[in-house]
């Protein structure tokens, strides 16, 4: 069984109303109802409902934030729909192997589904957020869809996926996963401790925090871990504080 209030679409700084309205009413063709905007430049406005037609309930029940953490906030998988590859890069999908992996965690947790922007998609910032890339194999000469042809698309597997009947995975532990908050705050805490031993430099920090990242990502850490984590990071700011105490 699908569990739509676990599945959260997620539209980064969509620019046209109207593409919001379109993705509301692929949302809810394919049985989808969790939308949320992240910065939206045009919302809310009377072209949304008008392209959402019959889904203008999913449009009125969206979820505006100012960030995309606020978004995100305990999801435990997260994925970014990308129609270009990056050299460095957590592991890509398809929309169908998406749409298994993300229905068995929509079936204990919440998950997110992330959309770019009209122009320019997602950011490496917010590409640095998934923990999967999903591509819709397109014509490689022309391989951008329009925003909402592409929820439609995403929206259209995990409804297929369902109806195959996925069941939920096994869980790995007895902690829950790491939520992206989490995960986040994290990755904070690292860079910090990683700056003040001069193991990072600001000034030239190469691609270390996304390799530290994907190394994590793949980990698939459990909340017991991270806090672990946290906590040697922690006792180094301590010995760092107090030297003599050590
Ligand atoms: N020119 C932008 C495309 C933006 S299209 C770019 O180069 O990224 C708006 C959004 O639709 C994208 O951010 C992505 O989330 C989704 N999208 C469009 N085409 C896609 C494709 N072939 N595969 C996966 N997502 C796609």
């Amino acid at each position: 069984m699908m569990h739509p209030e676990n599945i959260r679409v997620v539209l980064v700084a969509p620019s046209l109303a109207a593409n919001v309205g379109a993705a509301a009413r692929a949302m809810k063709t394919m049985g989808l109802t969790d939308l949320h905007l992240v910065a939206p430049r045009q919302f809310p406005h009377e072209d949304a409902a008008t392209m959402a037609s019959g889904a203008d309930d999913v449009v009125a029940a969206a979820r505006v934030h100012a960030t995309l953490d606020e978004a995100l906030a305990g999801a435990t998988l997260v994925v970014g729909l990308s129609a270009r590859q990056r050299s460095l890069s957590c592991p890509v999908q398809d929309p169908r192997e998406a749409a298994e992996e993300l229905l068995a965690e929509a079936g204990e947790r919440p998950v997110a589904i992330l959309f770019g922007r009209e122009r320019t998609g997602l950011t490496n910032a917010e590409l640095d957020r998934c923990q999967r890339l999903v591509n819709i194999p397109a014509n490689p000469g022309y391989s951008s869809l329009n925003l909402a042809a592409s929820v439609q698309v995403m929206a259209y597997e995990l409804r297929m996926a369902d109806r195959a009947g996925v069941r939920p995975q096994a869980a790995r532990s007895e902690w829950p996963p790491a939520a992206a908050d989490d995960m986040e705050r994290l990755y904070e805490h690292l860079e910090r401790v990683l700056m003040r031993i001069d193991f990072l430099d600001p000034d030239n920090p190469r691609a270390l925090m996304r390799r530290l990242r994907l190394l994590f990502g793949r980990a698939a850490l459990d909340h017991n871990e991270v806090q672990i984590l946290r906590g040697i990071l922690a006792h180094v700011e301590k010995s760092l504080a107090d030297p003599g105490r050590y």
